[in-house]
């Protein structure tokens, strides 16, 4: 694995769940011709142009680094049917959408569950769904209120859950689950790479341009001439200037995984259930077992920058920050140690919704899953791979489909970022007292 450091907590700049493979495909050379370049190889690029293939075009795939490597490779590796943001702000943004919003999510976990068992991908998926785990009571009492509770969700305190007793309750939703993000990520790579898509990895996209009658596109070491394009190049859309201007801003997340943790310990804290968890803080956090006896967590301090670069590696400060938080909610486990941690990018919508459009006649984006894009990702891919081929658009593309080519700027800066952590900081330290 690509790591640094001598301590005994090892830093990442690649994924925590799997290695990095050794070989990768050519990188692009010359001029080269196709009907649709799908550019950025992650969930969302590599099922779009599997799904193009599927439909007869002639795909090419150009990805800069290695196909999955960037988030899909990295993130937490929960599969939800939730949306981003609390239901009162979603229905400012969307209004009438919502409904068709939360629609599109079950869909997409539904695709996406049905892409693994498609393609036989082992990634270690387990349906377990997700709890939605409240921090303190007064967010209990909000989530209960304001949630969505369906059939399939089960409101219960913490021995109810059997989740660790520092939380007052929570929202079991018995949709989704768990996997391995990193073994979906090449899984998928294994099986675009044995389709009929030319894919092309090392292979940096330097410039997109709608000439009117073709898309060129340049790379280091060649051109493409397509006849349409597709970005889903996520959190690195703002580098190419055909993307509309504050499409999403990029947001780097950390995570750490501690050292194996028996059964026992796990009981003695609580968490008999096991069940994956995310709370409801203004940055959620997130807790899962792993196939592997360790413990994942991830998000308490999230950070941004003017230029995502692709070779970051977390920042002390945060991983402690993150240990903190995970020591505050299983206070049984302080003598567990933290073993790895990694991060990766993220674009982040103010809504904390995808987006999918269109920014010049010929090219096309998909991108800014925020923390969702697991299920999405691959699921808008496919749905826009159909939009260009057969024109018609599934009400789930409609429902995260943006018409208009300007976006306002995002409120997500250092210093709202910093104001975020700090009320859920004080929120957790008033829910202390009131334990
Ligand atoms: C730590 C972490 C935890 C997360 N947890 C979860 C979770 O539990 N559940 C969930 O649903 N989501 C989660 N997410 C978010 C999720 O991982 C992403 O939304 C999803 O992977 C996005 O997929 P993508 O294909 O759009 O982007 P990516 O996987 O980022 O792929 C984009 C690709 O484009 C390539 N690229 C960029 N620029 C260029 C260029 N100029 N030329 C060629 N290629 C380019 C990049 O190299 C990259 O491979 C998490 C993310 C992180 C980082």
């Amino acid at each position: 694995m690509d790591q640094a450091g001598g301590t005994s907590l090892t830093y990442l700049s690649g994924s925590g769940w799997v290695d990095r493979p050794t070989t990768l495909e050519s990188a692009l050379t010359g001029d080269v011709e196709c009907d649709v370049a799908v550019i950025g190889g992650g969930l969302g690029g590599m099922a779009a142009a599997l799904r193009l293939a599927e439909l007869g075009r002639d795909v090419v795939l150009v990805e800069a680094d290695l196909c999955g490597w960037g988030a899909s490779a990295r993130n937490a590796g929960y599969i939800t049917p939730t949306l981003g943001n609390d239901p009162r702000i979603l229905n400012r943004f969307y209004g009438d959408r919502v409904r068709a919003l939360y629609k599109f999510a079950g869909h997409a976990v539904d695709f996406t569950e049905d892409l693994i068992t498609r393609h036989g991908i082992d990634c270690g998926y387990q349906p377990t769904g997700n709890i939605a785990a409240a921090p303190t009571a007064a967010a209990f009492r909000r989530m209960v209120a304001h949630g969505r509770p369906g059939r399939r969700s089960v409101v219960g305190d913490a021995a109810q859950l059997g989740i660790p007793p520092t939380f007052p309750g929570g929202i079991h939703i018995k949709v989704g689950g768990i996997l391995n993000p990193g073994q979906l990520a090449l899984g998928v790579r294994e099986v675009v790479r044995t389709s009929a898509v030319r894919v092309f990895e090392q292979s940096p996209v330097t410039g997109v341009v709608d000439t009117g009658d073709s898309v060129r596109i340049e790379l280091p070491g060649g051109r493409i001439r397509a006849r349409q394009a597709i970005l889903t190049t996520n959190a690195f859309t703002n580098e190419l200037p055909i993307a509309p201007r504050n499409l999403s801003t990029p947001v780097w997340v950390t995570a750490v995984e501690t050292e194996p943790v028996s059964a026992e310990m796990l009981d003695a804290a609580g968490w008999t259930s096991r069940t994956p968890m995310t709370t409801n803080h203004f940055v959620m956090q997130s807790f899962r077992p792993t196939n592997r006896g360790t413990i994942v967590f991830t998000t308490r301090r999230l950070q941004t920058a003017r230029r995502p670069r692709a070779d970051r590696m977390p920042d002390q400060a945060v991983v402690d920050d993150l240990v903190r938080g995970f020591r505050e909610r299983f206070p049984t486990l302080t003598d567990v140690a933290p073993a790895r941690a990694w991060g990766g990018w993220i674009g982040l919508t103010p809504s904390n919704m995808a987006v999918v459009g269109q920014t010049t006649p010929r090219v096309y984006y998909s991108m800014a899953c925020n923390g969702h894009g697991l299920p999405q990702a691959p699921y808008l891919g496919t749905l826009l791979a159909d939009h260009l081929v057969e024109k018609g658009m599934h009400d789930d593309l409609a429902a995260v489909w943006r018409e208009s080519r300007r976006f306002a700027p995002g409120i997500v800066n250092p210093v709202t970022l910093r104001l975020g952590w700090l009320a859920d900081r004080l929120g957790d330290r008033i829910g202390r007292l009131r334990r």
